[in-house]
């Protein structure tokens, strides 16, 4: 990638723009370009500075994004819609060619960092919902303001910032939600996860210890004040804020990111014998939300080959319903109104219909980010099976685990 069109090598120490922006330490990376805390000398502040990849498409890209990200900061004079906000851009040249640099208000770890951080043992709920409310202003802002669309939200694009009093606001008190380094931090990107309703892998469980064990190291030097995400030692609840990063790129992957109190992603689906991965994802979403309408079922480019014409799947047969209030009292050993509660949050989010789900204004109307929780520290887990059970039940595979327990 460190080639022509690529990326461009920069080191700690190396100045950007005539020596406005000096490079610090790395924050990050993506797709496209590489990502740097810099001091920014003439305002004596530190800066996100990303380096784009130089190739012409990327630059192209790179352009778009800034047309937009400035319609975004000059819409949030106050610093109210939880938005990254660009600060400058230039071109900078290099071996590997032209780079559009982007210079952006310096935020946090992202929300994977933090979930990876807790070994996916999840954040606590108050912080959960703090976050989705900060996430859900943000795009009320792009949606209803902008009439811009992000189709790339996902943890690793959410950025936190810890606020030390959250009565006010966020942003204007927030400062960087920076976590102790682990070797989780390092690439690749996309860690494993387990599913909501089914369970880790066999290497996954590996991983997962290990990493366990680094983490008790890390916890016993000190730095293990995740929990409550408090950088100043206070005991507040809801210290932690969000910053929805708006790159609103096209071109994002839509899989089933979508984390859970406890780091799970919402559906990971299996190949099997005689079914394709995608039908079993397919079964476990009507497994968690009810069947699909058939007008939906049946009105896709790819519909006939996983659905027949009343549309059923055509080879996952059995479905064992499991829904997702039942889930989270089931499995994750939530109350019965906390576990209605939030199904009550998400299920219209999950909507087959595109029409029927709510929009995020409407979301943030809802009661469940500001209730409770009743029940603030559910038990700990059932250790999930090690067994990939190749039929499509999860409800099966959670049902024989808690009897052989
Ligand atoms: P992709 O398109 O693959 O998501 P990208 O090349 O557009 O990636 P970003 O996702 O914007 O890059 O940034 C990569 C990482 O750099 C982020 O996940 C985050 O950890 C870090 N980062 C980006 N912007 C900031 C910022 N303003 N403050 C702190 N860290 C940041």
């Amino acid at each position: 990638e460190y080639r022509r069109g690529g990326y461009h090598a920069v080191r700690v120490g190396d100045s950007f723009n005539k020596g406005a922006y000096v490079v610090q330490s790395k924050l990050g990376w993506g797709h496209f370009s590489t990502v740097w805390l810099a001091w920014d000398t003439n305002h004596s502040r530190y800066v996100a500075l990303k380096v784009q990849k130089s190739a012409q498409h990327y630059t192209e890209a790179a352009m778009d994004e800034i047309k937009i990200l400035k319609q975004i900061a000059d819409g949030d004079p106050d610093d109210s819609r939880c938005v990254v906000k660009l600060l400058d851009h230039f071109k900078h040249s290099g071996p590997n060619g032209n780079h559009v640099c982007m210079v952006f208000e310096f935020l946090g770890d992202n929300l994977l960092t933090l979930i990876k951080y807790t070994d996916y043992h999840g954040i606590p709920l108050p912080m959960v919902k703090e976050i989705c409310r900060h996430v859900l202003v943000g795009l009320d802002y792009l949606h209803r303001v902008l009439a811009i669309i992000h189709t790339d939200l996902k943890p690793e694009n959410i950025l936190l910032v810890s606020t030390i009093d959250p009565s006010k606001n966020p942003r204007k008190s927030g400062v960087p939600l920076v976590l102790p380094a682990t070797e989780a931090d390092d690439p690749p990107p996309k860690a494993p996860a387990p599913s909501v309703n089914g369970g880790p892998t066999k290497s996954q469980k590996k991983k997962i210890r290990r990493k366990a064990k680094r983490a008790a190291t890390a916890t016993s030097e000190g730095s293990g004040a995740v929990a409550s995400g408090d950088t100043d030692g206070s005991d507040d609840r809801g210290d932690l804020s969000t910053a929805n990063e708006g790159s609103p790129n096209q071109d994002g992957d839509n899989k089933g990111d979508k984390g859970t109190r406890r780091g799970d992603v919402l559906f990971d689906p299996h190949s099997g014998d005689n079914f394709e991965r995608d039908e079993d994802h397919l079964a476990l979403m009507m497994e968690l939300l009810g069947m699909m309408p058939r007008k939906i079922a049946l009105g896709g480019r790819y519909s006939r080959e996983f659905f027949n014409r009343y549309g059923d799947l055509r080879h996952i047969r059995r479905l064992r319903f499991w829904p997702l209030n039942k889930v989270l009292v089931d499995k994750y050993r939530f109350s019965e109104r906390d576990s209605n509660d939030m199904a009550d949050f998400l299920v219209p989010i999950l909507d087959f219909v595109p029409g029927k789900r709510p929009v995020a204004a409407q979301l943030l109307q809802h009661p469940w980010l500001d209730a409770g929780p009743f029940h603030r520290q559910p038990k700990t887990l059932p250790d999930p099976t090690e067994n990939s059970v190749d039929v499509v039940s999860e409800k099966q595979r959670f049902e024989n685990q808690e009897r052989d327990a």
